[in-house]
């Protein structure tokens, strides 16, 4: 296997058919299914441990619960509430970790207005456990590199939040988090992972395990571009799976020893002067609490916490969803969103680790790592913040299982592809704006999305001027952006381009529609596509847009499920006989063919902060 050097690691079609013949080749050590945060994480861990590694990814890179997350690395004031100081000071570790060493380019400082509609004791308990969560960002000698909190009159919050009803709140308090471009973060750890070695792909299928007695030895897959299967050995399996991991238990037969349970939670897009406010926003909801995030020129909102047993792949926001995050936040708005400020909405699945509570807000957010069969190692549960220590935990558990020595996790001193240099880079945006010809608020854009490694994408300007050019139908991205996504970050499909490698989809008044034709040209090139898959990859994505829309008219969430799986998926993924996979692109299959369990409108039971 080579290593190369990170700014050189591409993960193109070529790279991908080559991964595929290697891994098959030769017995890895390790072979990491799933390629969300915690797949890709735990690639990265075992890669600089020195041992050969290969991640199988069944659809997009992220497409998972991994893009459709609330975008925050924080502590979780949930657990503050809970006195879990534990579990906080780990995160809010994290988080200085990530936001000053692992990936400055794509983490952010973001603060939060916490406006109280109580005199006296809410100032009291909040200020309280804000000063503790600030208190805990700063141990173990970590910089915290984020303000500490700060009490407000009525007065200054308003001003800093003109949008809220003056009769909302009687003051307020600003602290400081973090958030990151979650799709981004996935693809450029993925691409740090090959760096060091490791063999990746995308859209191909674990669909069974190879056994010896009850040993595990490796996997059948199945490369769902081209339908051929495959077998690779591994002296170690990790299922990376998130909310399909009782799934990839139930090939290896048996009780699973680990249970995971889905809880949707539905996020609104709308543009950024729909609020007046300089700062994002955290309310307290009867359950839970509703994040209001800057996000670029928008401002994502959310999210809702309700049992959901549908669609994994696609789980749908419905009208009820919609309107129960636009309730919350009209609250406190002096002039109320409607329906018509909705330029995009998005739905995730939260990976929680089946407890015995019945409501998913009391389920725990902490991971677990299992050993269910000798050559199998399952690792679930946790949040996107803590990716790293649960991929940590996992390749302990992987060393506990190979022969000989293997020396300690080390990512913790390990930048990721983009992050080496790129305050350097970042000071230097002037002068690059200036040789490159492009406004410097481009670059700034361009080294927000990819640090260091926009010199490979000005690099392709150079090669071809006409690429420096905005995108049709979404002028904040360029037209080598969609180029550079096949090129470089494993991109394959219309959908990966505009919905995870850029944001189109959630971020334009008509989801990326626009803007689909000239992204699919620009991807033709490097795909070698024809005319013909241009076309339907447009049909595609046209059809999942419309298949969404009419979903989040649907008032339950079985109706919303039946609209949205309306839309045929370009890839399908194979559903197996033993693999209870609720309707991946087909009708929902259940197991023994049932209802679904949990279908209909789940009651809300909350609790976004606890991510
Ligand atoms: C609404 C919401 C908001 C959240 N907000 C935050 C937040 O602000 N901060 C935070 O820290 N955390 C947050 N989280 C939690 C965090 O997003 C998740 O814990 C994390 O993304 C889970 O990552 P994962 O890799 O385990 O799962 P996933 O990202 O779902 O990855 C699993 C992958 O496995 C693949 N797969 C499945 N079966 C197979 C197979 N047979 N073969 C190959 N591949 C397969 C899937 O396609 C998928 O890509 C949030 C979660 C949700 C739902």
């Amino acid at each position: 296997m080579t290593t190369h050097a990170l700014g050189e690691v591409k993960l193109g079609p070529a790279e991908r058919a080559s991964a595929i013949v290697t891994m098959a080749e030769a017995e890895l050590q390790v072979l990491v299914v799933g390629g969300g945060v915690v797949g890709a994480g735990v690639a990265l861990d075992a890669a600089t441990r020195g041992l050969s590694v290969g991640l199988l990814e069944a659809r997009d890179f992220a497409s998972g619960t991994s893009s459709r997350s609330s975008k925050l690395i924080h502590g979780g004031l949930r657990y503050l509430e809970q006195l879990n100081f534990g579990l906080v000071r780990e995160a809010l570790t994290e988080r200085a970790l990530l936001m000053q060493r692992i990936a400055p380019h794509l983490i952010r400082p973001v603060s939060f207005l916490f406006p109280f509609s109580h005199h006296g004791w809410e100032r009291a308990y909040v200020g309280t456990g804000l000063a503790i969560y600030d208190a805990l960002g700063i141990a173990r000698n970590q910089v915290r590199g984020l303000p500490l909190h700060r009490q407000l009159t009525k007065s200054r919050a308003l001003r800093l939040a003109p949008a809220l009803r003056r009769s909302a709140l009687t003051g307020g308090l600003l602290y400081w988090d973090a958030e990151v471009d979650d799709a981004r973060y996935v693809v450029d750890l993925i691409r740090t992972a090959a760096g060091y070695g490791a063999q990746v792909a995308s859209r191909t299928q674990v669909t069974g395990f190879l056994r010896e007695g009850e040993r595990v030895t490796g996997v059948r897959a199945v490369d769902l571009e081209t339908g051929s299967d495959f077998e690779i050995r591994a002296q170690q399996v990790v299922n990376a799976t998130g909310v399909w991991t009782d799934e990839i238990q139930a090939m290896v037969g048996g009780r699973g020893s680990i249970n995971v349970r889905a809880s949707k939670g539905v996020h609104l897009v709308v543009p950024r002067d729909r609020i007046q406010s300089s700062t994002g926003i955290i309310l307290r909801t009867a359950l839970s609490v509703l994040f209001v995030i800057p996000w670029g020129r928008h401002w994502i909102i959310g999210t809702t916490d309700t049992a959901w047993a549908l669609s994994k792949a696609h789980p749908a926001a419905s009208r009820a969803d919609i309107d129960y995050v636009l309730d919350q936040l009209n609250r406190v708005l002096a002039v109320p969103l409607t329906r018509d400020d909705v330029e995009g909405v998005y739905a995730g699945l939260r990976p929680l680790l089946a407890g015995e509570s019945d409501t998913t807000s009391k389920l725990s957010r902490e991971h677990t790592v299992a050993h269910p069969v000798p050559g199998l190692v399952m690792i679930a549960g946790g949040k996107y913040t803590t990716y790293r220590l649960m991929a940590r935990d996992a390749v302990d558990a992987v060393a506990h299982g190979l022969d000989g020595k293997v020396a300690p996790s080390c990512t913790d001193q390990i930048p990721l592809a983009g992050a080496d240099g790129f305050q350097a880079l970042w000071n230097s945006r002037h002068a690059i704006a200036r040789s490159s010809g492009l406004h410097v608020a481009r670059i700034e854009h361009l080294l927000r999305r990819y640090g260091t490694l926009a010199r490979e994408v000005l690099d392709l300007i150079a090669a071809d001027p006409s690429l420096g050019k905005p995108l049709a139908g979404a002028d904040d991205y360029l037209r080598v952006e969609a180029v550079y996504a096949v090129t470089h970050e494993g991109a394959r499909h219309l959908d990966d381009v505009l919905t995870r490698r850029t944001h189109i989809s959630i971020e334009t008044w008509d989801r990326g529609l626009s803007s689909a034709q000239e992204v699919a040209s620009l991807m033709a090139g490097p795909m070698k596509w024809r005319s013909r898959q241009v076309s339907r990859e447009i049909d595609n994505y046209r059809a999942r847009v419309e298949a969404e829309r009419k979903s989040q008219e649907a008032d339950t969430d079985t109706d919303a499920d039946a609209i949205r799986l309306g839309a045929p998926e370009i890839v399908p993924v194979v559903v197996h006989d033993t693999v209870p996979a609720a309707g991946d692109g087909g009708a929902p299959r259940q197991p023994g063919g049932g209802a679904p369990a949990g279908a209909g409108t789940a009651p809300r039971t909350a609790a976004a902060e606890a991510e």
